[in-house]
C-alpha cells in the first residue's frame, strides 16, 4: 500500500503520518524532513534548497524528483509520502516510478492554516505542538526535548507557502480524484485524534 499525503501547511501532515506510519507499518518519506536535514548537514541540496524553503517557494522539481526516485529505489513498497508531490508535474513524474494506491487529503480551512502554523513548536523527535496548549511548557513531553519553531513558520513565509499550495498544490486533487484514488478528510476543528480516527476508517478498507 503506497499513499500520498496531501494537506495544505498546517493541515497536520506530519501529525497524522507519524501515527499512520506507527499503526499501519508504512515507510514515511517527507520531502520537507529531507530538506531540513540537507540544510542541517550543509550539503549542497541542502545550500540550494534553504533559498526556496525560506522564500515560501518550492525547490526545483528536478531536485526534488530526483531525491524521492531515490529513495524509493531503497524503499520499493508500503510507504507514505508526505510533502511529495506538491505539483502536477510532480505527479506525473511520481506515476512514472510508484505505483501509489491512494492518496489521503487532509483538508483545513485557510484561516485556521495561518493561525496554526504560527503558533506551531516542534520537536526533533516528531512531535508538534500548538504554544496555546503548551502553557509556556518549553520541552516536549513525550521525550523532554527543548521545542523550536521551524524557521519558514514565520507569519511572511506562511502567507507564501499557502499561497504557493493553493495555486501549485492544491490542482493535486483534481489530479487523483480523476484517477478515483482519492480520499479527502475534513478536518475542520477536530483534534488529531479526531482526525486520526477518520484516518482509520478510510486506511482500514485497504489495509488489512
Ligand atoms: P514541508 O515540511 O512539507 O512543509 O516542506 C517545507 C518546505 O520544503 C516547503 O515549503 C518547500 O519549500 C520544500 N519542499 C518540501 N517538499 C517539496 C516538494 N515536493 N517540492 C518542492 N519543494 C518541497
Amino acid at each position: 500500500m503506497n499513499i500520498v499525503l496531501l494537506g495544505a501547511p498546517g493541515a497536520g501532515k506530519g501529525t497524522q503520518a507519524g501515527r499512520i506510519a506507527e499503526k499501519y507499518g508504512l515507510t514515511h518519506i517527507s520531502t520537507g524532513d529531507i530538506f531540513r536535514a540537507n540544510i542541517k548537514g550543509g550539503t549542497e541540496i541542502g545550500k540550494l534548497a534553504k533559498s526556496y524553503i525560506d522564500a515560501g517557494k518550492l525547490v526545483p522539481d528536478e531536485v526534488t524528483c530526483e531525491i524521492v526516485k531515490g529513495k524509493l529505489a531503497e524503499v520499493s513498497a508500503n510507504y507514505m509520502l508526505d510533502g511529495f508531490p506538491r505539483n502536477v508535474f510532480q505527479a506525473e513524474e511520481l506515476d512514472k516510478f510508484a505505483k501509489i494506491d491512494l492518496c489521503l487529503n487532509l483538508a483545513v480551512d485557510d484561516k485556521l492554516l495561518m493561525e496554526r502554523i504560527c503558533g506551531r513548536r516542534m520537536c526533533a523527535c516528531g512531535e508538534s505542538y500548538h504554544v496555546s496548549t503548551l502553557n509556556g511548557a518549553t520541552t516536549c513531553k513525550k521525550c523532554g526535548k527543548e521545542l523550536y519553531r521551524r524557521e519558514d513558520d514565520n507569519p511572511e513565509t506562511v502567507g507564501a507557502r499557502l499561497d504557493t499550495y493553493n495555486k501549485q498544490t492544491s490542482p493535486l486533487i483534481g489530479f487523483y480524484e480523476k484517477q478515483g484514488k482519492l480520499a479527502t478528510i475534513d478536518c475542520g476543528a477536530m483534534t488529531p485524534e479526531q482526525v486520526f480516527g477518520c484516518v482509520e476508517k478510510v486506511l482500514d478498507k485497504y489495509i488489512k
